[in-house]
């Protein structure tokens, strides 16, 4: 292995994989920035694991290359490149504790004094009251944590997480993905993970990349995704979404206007991936906890320049944080709105008639040609 400081960019340019007629990956253009948290992100068979195999080895791409800074590894077997892999399984050798599972990279490679190298790790995650354990003493999060520490320990350049949350419950779930944020902030390695959690990849990645039928959709930072999704796909994916059927009638300035089931909406130009042309089709999304609700009654109580269709109460229910409701409006049916701090009395029932209304800002357009997955 390498040192870490050596560095560089994870970088797969062409990057596929076929199996027998079936393309798992079509040719990918990427780049995982050094130091940087990076998550693949998408759901079962869409290429995310084959993808980070081929970045560790362990599938050989049908074409294109993977470099790590400068130096082209496609070639190179999994053991020469200066890359770990943690695996959902952790697969921890049973018959042996703490500290000589952590040990066991540093011991192959004929290193004798490892202590230090092994009280840093169990430091760095937080297990050093647990060093002679075996790993059947230890809670599924524990095991998670020495896997990581042994996959560290050789200092790799990169470290590539394979769904290692998947077997734990999910307050444990949640409290590992903090721990695992912070131990990649201390080391500053470039940290590869994938999952097929959304929540997941938004609370500990800088960048996501939303894989969809051996694709990348979309890659961007977890906030940019979730306000400004380019596809159907990636609207659906991260959260939810109201898209709403709606016809270009004005373009060319810096918002688009669009009419929806007899309403005139805006948003911002540069928030739209459909093709504007007068006429044109496009589908326009705002998330539910952006729209805010007012009686039909108190219509002019809403600042102008909002965006506003009417509709009518289909449904609520109280989450605690917020209340849901789900609205039949011309422009769309069952369209879902999240409002918080409001009081039980004043909640609003079943059968009322109401207006949403949003800054245009939160809004976005989507090519209503695409397929809405
Ligand atoms: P999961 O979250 O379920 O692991 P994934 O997004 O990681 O899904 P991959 O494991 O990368 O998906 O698999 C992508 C596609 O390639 C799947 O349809 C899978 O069935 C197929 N595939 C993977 N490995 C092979 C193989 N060795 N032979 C044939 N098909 C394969």
């Amino acid at each position: 292995m390498t040192d870490s400081t050596a560095g560089g960019d994870v970088r797969l340019t062409g990057i596929s994989k076929t199996y027998g007629s079936f393309t798992a990956v079509h040719p990918l253009e990427l780049t995982v920035p050094q130091g940087s948290f990076f998550a693949l992100l998408g759901a079962s068979g869409c290429g995310k694991t084959t993808t980070l195999r081929m970045i560790a080895g362990l599938e050989e791409p049908t074409t294109g290359t993977v470099f790590l800074g400068d130096k082209d590894v496609t070639d190179l077997p999994p053991y020469k490149r200066p890359v770990n892999t943690v695996f959902q399984s952790y697969a921890l050798f049973p018959h042996l504790d703490v500290t000589e599972n952590i040990a066991f990279g540093l011991r192959r490679r004929g290193i004798k004094s490892v202590k230090k190298q092994v009280d840093d790790m169990l430091e760095l995650v937080q297990l050093g009251d647990f060093a002679r354990r075996k790993p059947h003493q230890l809670s599924g999060g524990q095991q998670q944590r020495v896997a990581v520490a042994r996959a560290l320990i050789n200092h790799p350049q990169v470290l590539l997480l394979d769904e290692p949350l998947g077997a734990l419950d999910l307050k444990l779930r949640r409290q590992m993905q903090l721990e695992l944020k912070r131990i990649q902030t201390e080391v500053g390695i470039t940290f590869v993970h994938v999952t097929h959690d959304q929540e997941e990849a938004m609370t500990m990645a800088d960048t996501v990349a939303v894989m969809n039928g051996g694709r990348v959709e979309q890659l961007g930072a977890p906030a940019e995704l979730y306000e400004n999704p380019r596809t159907t796909f990636v609207a659906n994916f991260l959260g939810t979404s109201n898209l709403i059927e709606a016809e270009v009638v004005e373009a060319g300035g810096e918002d688009l206007v669009v009419s929806a089931g007899g309403a005139k909406l805006r948003l911002p130009g540069g928030r739209c991936s459909a093709p504007t042309a007068g006429g044109g089709k496009l589908l326009v999304g705002v998330r539910p906890e952006k729209i805010s609700l007012a009686h039909r009654d108190d219509e002019d109580t809403i600042a102008a320049g909002r965006n506003r269709v009417t509709g009518r109460i289909l449904d609520s229910s109280f989450i605690g944080v917020s209340t849901q409701y789900l609205i039949d409006s011309p422009a769309g049916k069952g369209l879902s709105v999240y409002e918080q701090n409001i009081e039980r009395d004043s909640r609003l029932v079943p059968g009322a008639e109401v207006v949403l209304h949003w800054n245009p800002a939160h809004t976005f357009g989507l090519d209503a040609d695409q397929a809405i997955d």
